[in-house]
């Protein structure tokens, strides 16, 4: 079995920046993960990144991993499916085989909520998606909505209208209660190809063999909006399947409870990144790569001590 001082679980912003610190901490790291670059790859641009302006989400994580390989740190691209701790040492199972780690840290992240209404899982992939900068191209002059007021919708509506003719943006609050940032909600004002539409609760998808209209509830009423395409941006599920099987606490939000220098409540596991509660619910690039980069230095002063 192949064994690591530090095994880092996500290959997202958090991973790959704690896989960077932990090299060059001279540690003998290893950074896993199923699919490379998590929500990050998804981002239409990423303005707020210093140093990379108007970049793609998806060429700034290739940047990152780049980086983390370069520097050191062997990358696997398999699912993590269990991690168990047996005295001071972790053994992380993949579909691919097994690891021994001495310490670890999660930065698993977090992933797409569902609407969970009729409609959904059956038309999910015949119109209901997830994923704007991987579906738009399908949309091509055609009319769809975005839900969510998060900066996640409204990123993807703008994104959409480089395909689509219409792209309604619906939310079901007031727009003083969007908690999308300022500058993308004022684009998307600017944007003739938006129609922005408040206080409607999503309540169901129609459609036989794709989707065909999005129904919603506003003021007591049922509006239907004639659309080809539902894309679902309601904010995300923090991923902590493997840190509750380890014994890692929660906070009430379903997220891990993170001291200031990541350290979780099981001795040798660090977490980072949007599956912590670090960020108090601020999910930005630059937090969950902090969160790595701090998450390695403490793993670190852990082994130095083991
Ligand atoms: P979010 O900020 O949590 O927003 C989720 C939105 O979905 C809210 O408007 C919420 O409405 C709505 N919603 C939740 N459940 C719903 C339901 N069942 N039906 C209808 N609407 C529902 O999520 P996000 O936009 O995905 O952003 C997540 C994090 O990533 C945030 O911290 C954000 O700052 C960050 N992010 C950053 C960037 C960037 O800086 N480049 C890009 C994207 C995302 P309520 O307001 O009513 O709860």
């Amino acid at each position: 079995m192949r064994q690591y001082d530090v095994i880092i679980v996500g290959l997202g912003p958090a991973g790959c920046t704690a896989g960077i610190y932990a090299t060059r901490f001279g540690l003998k790291t290893l950074v896993m993960g199923k699919e490379p670059g998590g929500q990050a790859n998804e981002a239409y641009e990423v303005d707020n990144y210093p140093g990379m302006l108007g970049a793609k989400g998806i060429e700034i994580m290739n940047k990152f991993r780049e980086q983390t390989k370069t520097l050191g740190a062997e990358i696997v691209f398999s699912e993590v499916v269990g991690i168990e701790k047996n005295g001071n040492s972790f053994f992380v199972r993949t579909e691919s085989g097994e690891y021994e780690g001495k310490a670890v840290i999660l930065a698993t992240g977090s992933k797409k909520r569902r609407l969970n209404i009729p409609g959904e899982n059956e038309l999910r992939g015949r119109g209901v998606s997830y994923c704007a900068i991987c579906d738009a191209p399908f949309f091509r002059d055609k009319a769809v909505c975005v839900i969510g007021g998060g900066t996640s919708a409204v990123m993807s509506a703008l994104m959409i209208t480089e395909h689509a003719k219409k792209v309604y943006l619906v939310y079901r609050k007031e727009k003083e209660d969007m908690r999308a940032m300022p500058a993308w909600v004022r684009k998307a004002e600017q944007n003739r190809k938006v129609e922005m539409i408040f206080s409607s609760a999503p309540k169901r998808i129609e459609g036989k063999e794709k989707v065909e209209a999005m129904v919603f509830e506003k003021s007591g009423k049922e509006l239907r909006l004639r659309v080809d395409g539902v894309f679902v941006e309601v904010g995300t599920v923090p991923q902590t399947a493997l840190a509750e099987k380890l014994g890692v606490s929660l906070d009430k939000g379903g997220k891990i409870k993170v001291g200031c220098d990541m350290t979780t409540n099981v001795k040798g596991v660090f977490a980072a990144g949007d599956v912590t509660n670090g960020s108090a619910d601020f999910e930005q690039i630059i937090i969950a790569a902090s969160e790595g980069a701090n998450a390695a230095k403490s793993a670190y002063n852990y082994l130095r001590k083991l």
